[in-house]
């Protein structure tokens, strides 16, 4: 990848620092509500980054391995031990943090109303500094 330049690279630790702040909100409610799912929604397909992620990625320096193909797309993410995902969320696809299943959903908003709604705003926020980060990978 090319040289990230320093308006990419302030972007994009703004973006990590983002999801840093966020992550023990979303991790407070899947420890609550993944334990007992069925139906677990991280399967290989949805632990694979695409481009965005690895543009953000790599203006903060991390080089990602190349894709595993061969994997089963329906399978587990390669992400996860029995323990939850190892990455952290920075680290992870973006779906990830921005999918949240319908029983994740109640959980969040029966939350503190005001705590909610600072995860809402924050998340928004989160996702706009994303937005401006990929706006200035076009300028790459
Ligand atoms: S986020 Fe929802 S679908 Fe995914 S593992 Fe947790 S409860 Fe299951
Ligand atoms: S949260 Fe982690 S384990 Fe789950 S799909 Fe995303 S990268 Fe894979």
């Amino acid at each position: 990848m090319l040289q990230p330049s320093p308006e990419q690279t302030e972007l994009a630790l703004e973006l990590k620092e983002a999801f840093n702040v966020l992550s023990p909100f979303i991790e407070k409610h899947t420890a609550i509500v993944c334990p007992d799912c069925q139906d677990i929604c991280c399967k290989d397909r949805h632990g694979r980054y695409d481009s965005s992620d690895l543009f953000f990625l790599g203006a903060l320096g991390l080089d990602v391995p190349p894709d595993d193909q061969d994997r089963d797309p329906d399978g587990s993410c390669r992400h996860i031990t029995d323990k939850g995902c190892f990455l952290e969320r920075w680290m992870r696809p973006f779906r990830c943090t921005h999918f949240f299943c319908a029983v994740l959903l109640k959980s969040l908003e029966n939350e503190n109303a005001k705590l909610y709604r600072t995860f809402v705003d924050y998340l928004q926020y989160l996702v706009h500094t994303r937005e401006k980060l990929l706006k200035a990978s076009q300028s790459a």
